[in-house]
């Protein structure tokens, strides 16, 4: 039996982060955190052209997380991150920063200096994914996860890029806390592809360009598609080139509590998290 499509989410509007992200919110944990886990939130920036800019770079400046994993993939454009704990770098397209937050960073995110002075197209996802209760609190890690490391595997006519999980045999460099995949996904025009999506896993289809029908229904850009929980894989049709991002993970079971940049279990959670960050505990940038 293969998945079934439950709904289509989306959002027409959006929204700015700081001055440098424009994204809408695909899904977030404000709906059915079960229908989700292990993911929390989908951003995705999409395309946008920012002009050459020879000032402070945009972005988004220093703000803490508690609790989870934020996933930033880079299409078009660079963005440069920087934490407290010695995280950071420059990423560019194809390239992924895997920031586990755990027990708190403070980290600020903004377009790289090259980039912002020379200006051009940008399109990025950030991507936030759940800890499970009894890694919440793990001291927080940092993946750079560059476009060569990451396995380009030809299937049916298309490619699918493995930044996490596993596809026919090839394993992804992230290093993830519960089982998950996380798939970079090309359909040629006319493609016709089977994705091999476990069971157990909840299952989402997020298409960036072009579009795909399945199960009678049709997703378009900047749509995603949700897949049950049952059954193993899916069928996309694609009429034109396509590009996807496939999210699949075994849900976490625990009670999801968020608030603002901290995701944790309870409420108590959330205001010992608070207490911790406006009492220094997280400690401070670098200058
Ligand atoms: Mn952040």
């Amino acid at each position: 039996m293969t998945k079934s499509l439950v709904e289509i989410m989306g959002a027409d509007r959006s929204h700015w982060v700081g001055d440098g992200f424009r994204v809408r919110t695909l899904f977030s944990y404000d709906g059915d955190t079960d229908a989700i886990s292990p993911f929390l939130l989908l951003d995705y920036g999409d395309p946008h052209f920012f002009e050459p800019n020879t000032g402070s770079p945009r972005g988004v400046g220093q703000h803490p997380h508690r609790g989870f994993e934020t996933v930033t993939i880079v299409y078009d454009g660079e963005v440069s991150h920087r934490d407290n704990h010695g995280g950071g770098g420059t990423i560019g397209p194809g390239d992924v920063q895997w920031m586990t937050a755990g027990s708190g960073v403070i980290h600020e995110e903004f377009h790289s200096k090259a980039y912002s002075e020379k200006g051009g197209p940008f399109r990025m996802i950030q991507l936030w994914v759940n800890l499970p209760k009894k890694n919440k609190m793990d001291p927080p890690r940092y993946q750079a996860i560059l476009d060569a490391e990451i396995p380009a595997i030809g299937f049916d006519g298309g490619t699918a890029r493995i930044i996490a999980g596993e596809f026919e045999g090839n394993k992804g460099p992230a290093s993830t806390f519960s089982p998950m995949n996380i798939w970079d996904v090309k359909i040629p025009e006319a493609g016709d592809v089977s994705l091999d999506l476990p069971e157990g896993h909840n299952a989402m289809v997020v298409v960036l360009s072009g579009y795909v029908e399945t199960d009678g229904k049709r997703i378009s850009a900047a749509r995603i598609g949700r897949f049950s929980v049952e059954g193993s894989g899916v069928n996309l049709k694609a009429a034109k080139d396509t590009r996807l991002l496939v999210l699949t993970g075994e849900p976490l079971g625990d009670p999801v509590v968020g608030h603002g940049p901290f995701v944790m279990t309870s409420v108590d959670e959330i205001r010992q998290a608070f207490v911790d960050f406006q009492s220094g505990r997280f400690g401070s940038m670098p200058e």
